[in-house]
């Protein structure tokens, strides 16, 4: 299912622009544009869902097993000590985009994170991260 006001199911079919890490049938992975720290990614799922509760159980399945084997190349592209994974789920958890994700964060010790879509990042930045991360799959 497919929601013509969603941006990530524009990103999903395409129709938007993304900085893609992977892609397959049921999931694409990309560069958030307002990282939390550098090699931020999310996860989506192609089928639309605002909440992780309202996609079926087997889309559920295949987010996460995409979220793990990205979550391991991020933590192997940067040699990074930490790896948050995060869903957040309501305006009052802090989500804004209403299309179940995601977040791969890699974390490096301390406070480094940075607020949550705030800080737009420069795109020939992430597409450099993209990379590393392309090849640590
Ligand atoms: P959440 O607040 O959990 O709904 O997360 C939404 C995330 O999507 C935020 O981290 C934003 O920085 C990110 N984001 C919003 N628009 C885009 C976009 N067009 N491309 C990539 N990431 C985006
Ligand atoms: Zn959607």
């Amino acid at each position: 299912m497919i929601d013509d006001t969603c941006i990530f199911c524009k990103i999903g079919a395409g129709t938007l622009p993304s900085i893609k890490v992977a892609e397959d049938d049921k999931t694409l992975s990309f560069m958030d544009i307002m990282p939390q720290s550098p090699g931020h990614v999310l996860i989506i799922p192609k089928t639309h869902g605002a909440m992780l509760w309202d996609i079926p159980a087997d889309a559920a399945a295949e987010l996460m097993r995409q979220g793990q084997r990205v979550a391991s190349a991020v933590q192997r592209a940067f040699d990074a000590p930490g790896i948050m994974v995060m869903q957040l789920n309501g305006a009052a958890a802090g989500q804004t985009v209403f299309h179940v994700h995601l977040h791969v964060i890699p974390r490096f010790g301390g406070l480094d994170l940075k607020l949550h879509a705030r800080e737009k990042a420069d795109p020939a930045e992430l597409a450099k991260l993209a990379e590393r991360i392309r090849v640590a799959l």
